[in-house]
């Protein structure tokens, strides 16, 4: 093993984030056959097409060669998994040359949900075609145990799941991790979030003290850092700053545009841009089925995944889009995460996302293998001050940009109709309507140009041809949107209705003792809103006037009839008193949210994260979350977590 390859000489450091951490090298020279790899997985690495490490694989790659813990912080997209597989399987290969080859489990890597597990897995197996002898498998929840009982009974030298269903194969006895060599806490900030914490610590202290540890992460919260110092032996901490590092570069744009108006905006973009294909991201699993049956019936051709959806219908999607069957996967955070389809060219953030790591790990989606790609954020006038903290977090502006006038759009319109025209007489028969129209046209004395303009009609379907202005922001509004300095949380008194929203009654109020901070935390969370759209909040005596949506879906109806606050039943119901815009004498108190509530979505995920309970695609409806460690899900109980 070469010493001499490792980017710094590193000294023991007390802690992790000791000064001497490395920062990645930007030489552009390093090559994998500089770090001594074992030959069957450099030609794995060719066979892959893999033409020189990315920064966070040359900054690890030797570190990990010499046998030290590490922990790689670096964005999504920037071969992480790479970074952990490489020097793992030349050990393993070079290992099993000494010692001759082995079936015990030598390898764990624990993911934070199923998709993530299957593309780690597949990335090992890819990286290690050339080992003879040679198992990778991958356990998750939500699946049965007898294949993977089999699998492990069989023997598999890299054991790749999600921290519960390791833990149940573990207490099970078919999962013997006695000889593990190496560990792998990969997406740690996610397994984290998704509350994985006590999971991943047990499988740590219960596995043998001198393996290998590597944490692989996007960001470092303190609690992942609090693990690190506690099971990693004198870690070298590794971070690549900045964007994507296999030299690709997303674009971020925003676009104004009002609720109501982002659909009639995104089929605008649709016709405009170009794409290969298209991640749209919203913040609920019913929004995900919404929006794809709408493009769809704009002529579209768009699927949905959510967490409800079954895994492997969700899996035969992500191939359908990766095969080009279709083109636009309209999805949650949740059921996208980690998702790696090369030919996504653009990511449109229907909804914004809870936070700016959301925000990250949903425009890792695409510029994905080194090509170029585009992300477009749809942004309410009140969520706009949210842009500097995407900026920030991306270390990248983000421009504003407008969509294409409505007599743009006409245009184009109008000539592809014209060109259609030009196609069909070129390319089909129409003898036999030309002799239909010639009879029709001597027969009702009406011009052929009538004639065609009916039938054109009739080509539209029913489709209008022309698209009319689409509204940035209601009148008024901007300059308010503009002045706000206390954000979204604020439930300040709100002179008239935003637009798109109503008033609606909920039957608990001051006699039940209720906050405005517990009435925003379980609508945001049982209705799957964010709380952004939860506007003002008037508490009286013995119920609220709360302003949401005035398009709830009929699941978040569902959803929120079932939600209780305090205990009681909220009863809600459109109050009837009151008018979409002009009731100026609501909503007289001012409420500040306090940070932190009506968030933390991401959280109480089930064993397994991901596969068993469905309930969680970021913010997703209520009741099916799968309550864990004791903490509930209803109101007053959401968790802090890093907000904006
Ligand atoms: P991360 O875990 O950091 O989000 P992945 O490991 O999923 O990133 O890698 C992202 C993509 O980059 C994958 O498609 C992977 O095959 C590709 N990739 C990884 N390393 C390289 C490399 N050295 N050269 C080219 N592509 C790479
Ligand atoms: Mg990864």
């Amino acid at each position: 093993m070469p010493e001499n390859t490792t980017p710094e000489t590193l000294e023991a450091p007390d802690t992790v984030g000791a000064p001497q951490n490395v920062e990645a090298p930007e030489a552009d020279d390093i090559k994998f056959t500089d770090f001594g790899l074992d030959g069957r997985v450099l030609a794995a690495l060719s066979d892959v097409g893999y033409e020189k490490p990315s920064p966070i694989q040359s900054a690890t790659i030797p570190v990990l060669l010499e046998g030290r813990d590490v922990v790689g912080l670096a964005q999504t997209g920037t071969g992480k998994t790479a970074a952990f597989a490489i020097p793992a399987l030349s050990r393993m290969a070079e290992l099993a040359d000494l010692n001759g080859p082995s079936k015990f489990t030598q390898i764990l890597v624990l993911a934070p949900t199923r998709e993530l597990a299957l593309q780690v897995a597949e990335a090992f197996a890819s990286y290690a075609k050339h080992i003879d002898n040679f198992t990778v498998l991958p356990v998750y929840g939500g699946a049965p145990y007898g294949p993977q009982l089999a699998g492990l009974r069989r023997g598999a030298q890299v054991v790749v799941g999600t921290p519960g269903r390791v833990i149940d194969h573990i207490s099970k006895g078919s999962l013997d991790l006695s000889n593990l060599q190496y560990l792998v806490l990969d997406e740690a900030d996610e397994m984290l979030r998704m509350g994985f914490a006590d999971d991943v610590e047990q499988i740590l202290s219960g596995t043998p003290d001198d393996k290998q540890v590597a944490l692989f992460s996007a960001t470092m919260p303190s609690a992942i850092r609090r693990i690190a110092s506690k099971y990693l032996n004198n870690p070298a901490e590794i971070t690549v700053k900045g964007k994507t590092s296999t030299g690709t570069n997303t674009r971020q744009r925003f676009l104004q545009v009002m609720g109501p108006h982002k659909l009639d905006a995104l089929t605008r973009i649709l016709e405009v841009e170009d794409f290969d294909g298209i991640i749209a991201f919203v913040r609920t699993k019913m929004a995900t089925e919404d929006l794809a049956d709408k493009l769809r019936s704009r002529g579209f051709q768009a699927a949905a995944i959510n967490g409800d959806i079954p895994q492997q219908q969700r899996e035969r999607t992500i191939e359908g889009l990766r095969d080009g069957k279709f083109d636009i996967l309209v999805a949650t955070d949740v059921a996208a995460r980690g998702l790696d389809v090369e030919r996504i060219s653009l990511v449109v953030n229907y909804d914004i996302p809870h936070d700016t790591e959301s925000y990250v790990h949903r425009i890792g989606r695409t510029g994905r293998a080194g090509r170029s790609g585009d992300a477009i954020l749809f942004i309410t006038p009140r969520e706009k001050y949210l842009l500097r903290s995407i900026e920030k977090a991306t270390r990248q502006p983000v421009e504003q940009m407008h969509l294409p006038s409505s007599d743009a759009v006409n245009a184009l319109r109008m000539n592809k109709f014209a060109e259609r025209i030009t196609e069909t007489l070129a390319t089909e028969d129409v003898s036999i309507f030309r002799d239909l129209i010639t009879s029709y046209e001597t027969e009702h004395n009406v011009p052929a140009n009538e004639i065609a303009a009916a039938l054109a009609v009739m080509a539209q379907g029913g489709n209008p041809i022309l698209v009319k202005d689409i509204p940035v922001a209601p009148a008024g509004q901007k300059e308010r949107a503009a002045g706000r300095k206390d954000g979204f949380g604020s439930r300040g008194p709100t002179r008239s209705l935003t637009e798109g929203n109503a008033t609606y009654r909920i039957a608990v109020g001051r006699r039940q003792r209720v906050m405005p901070g517990s009435i925003v935390g379980a609508i945001a969370n049982e209705g799957g809103l964010s709380s952004a759209q939860i506007g003002g909040i008037d508490i009286r005596a013995d119920h609220t006037l709360v302003e949401l949506p005035a398009d709830l879906s009929k699941d978040q109806w569902r959803a929120l009839s079932k939600t209780r606050i305090g205990g009681e039943l909220i009863h809600l119901e459109l109050d009837k008193g009151r008018k979409p815009s002009g009731d100026r004498d609501g909503f007289k108190k001012p409420f500040k949210k306090r940070e932190g509530e009506g968030g933390g979505f991401n959280k109480d995920r089930g064993h397994d994260g991901g596969f068993r309970s469905s309930g969680h695609s970021a913010g997703g409806g209520g009741g099916d979350r799968k309550e864990r460690h004791g903490k509930g899900a209803g109101a007053g109980t959401t968790q802090r977590r890093d907000k904006w």
